[in-house]
């Protein structure tokens, strides 16, 4: 035990006890000693023959104690018939300690116990060691637990003025875990957790509740206030996306229109071309045509004024009839321009004659 009351009926701390002298059982009345050995700490103790009416276990670790030892006298280990309540803050919150698991049956009864007594009622559980085991597994809002404590697995509250704490320390910092969800559904439990408070503003939080105010609500406050402040950002980013995404349509779009406008362009000027080409074709075809005709009458007059200048051509063109002068003179005009390539023109007549 951490108090108890010295001979003038005064509530004291181990911490001021005095080897030797005689004190009184908060709860029983009967005479306590203190028991110093070399591997305890001091502490308050019932003689043998003397059994107290209490016979809770309570923890008794060197944490609980400096816990017991940052609050007044009247605060600690107030009694309420046959048990006490660790630490009672402002008369409205309990406060219980525990470093190890206990029985689900002693876990409620000790919970109702509080809630019977005092309007509101906490669990702190020191898990320190397990995590230097490497048991537990804390992250930032759950804390993963093989092997989980048949109390937590089996945790039955709901109630509002309920409150699980655990508290870990890391490199000499204590981290207070306030418990929002205990998940079950797999082999590896998890802790869910409502925020990790270091002391001084997890001690505020208690007093938040011991004050009657919710110690959830600035918080509460201010996760809407983010909450707010993201749907707004979220808002913002939508519609300058959808600007964006707009921006980009149109930009597309254009540039499709732009495309088609020079496929179009490109396809009525192959169509032009081509329409200018066939004329081109054409009026060659018909230039050629045209050209031949003209050679073709060209030689024949030729050949007709050649003939009509010999006298030798016409001597014989006069026994021939107009039939075979025809001939004669298609046979030579096909002739004219091989015989001209050939040997030149003043040999064409004698060649004729020949
Ligand atoms: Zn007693």
């Amino acid at each position: 035990m951490y108090s108890a009351y010295d001979n003038e009926f005064k509530k004291i701390s181990i911490n001021d006890a005095v080897a030797g002298q005689t004190y009184f059982c908060p709860t029983c009345k009967k005479k306590l000693f203190v028991r110093v050995g070399e591997r305890k700490r001091p502490h308050f103790c019932h003689y043998r023959n003397e059994s107290c009416i209490d016979y809770w276990k309570y923890d008794e670790s060197e944490w609980s104690d400096k816990w017991k030892s940052s609050f007044s006298n009247d605060e600690v280990e107030i009694v309420h018939y046959e048990h006490h309540i660790d630490i009672e803050v402002k008369n409205n919150l309990g406060i219980m300690f525990s470093s190890t698991s206990m029985h689900r049956d002693t876990f409620i009864e000790k919970t109702n116990y509080m809630l019977s007594n005092i309007n509101n009622a906490m669990w702190l559980f020191n898990l320190t060691d397990l995590y230097k085991k490497g048991i537990i597994d804390p992250k930032r809002d759950r804390v993963i637990w093989r092997n989980i404590w048949k109390m937590f697995s089996d945790y039955p509250y709901v109630d509002r003025n309920v409150w699980i704490v655990i508290e870990i320390a890391v490199k000499g910092i204590s981290w207070f875990g306030i418990l929002k969800d205990i998940d079950r559904s797999y082999d590896e439990k998890t802790l869910y957790i409502r925020r990790w408070h270091k002391e001084e503003q997890f001690r505020q939080y208690f007093n938040d509740i011991a004050d009657k105010k919710d110690p959830e609500e600035p918080y509460v406050e201010e996760e809407e206030r983010q909450r707010k402040l993201k749907e707004e950002a979220d808002e913002k980013a939508r519609v300058e996306r959808e600007k964006q995404e707009t921006a980009e349509k149109r930009r597309l779009e254009e540039l499709e229109r732009q495309r088609k406008e020079e496929r179009e362009a490109l396809l009525k000027k192959q169509q032009e071309d081509k329409e200018k080409e066939a004329a081109l074709l054409q009026k060659q075809k018909e230039d050629a045509e045209k050209e031949a005709i003209k050679q073709e009458e060209a030689k024949r007059n030729y050949v007709l004024q050649c003939y009509a200048n010999d006298p030798g051509m016409k001597q014989m063109s006069d026994k021939l009839s107009k039939l075979e002068k025809l001939g004669r003179i298609w046979e030579f005009s096909h002739l004219a321009d091989e015989w001209n390539k050939k040997y030149g023109f003043p040999w064409l007549y004698s060649e004729f004659y020949h």
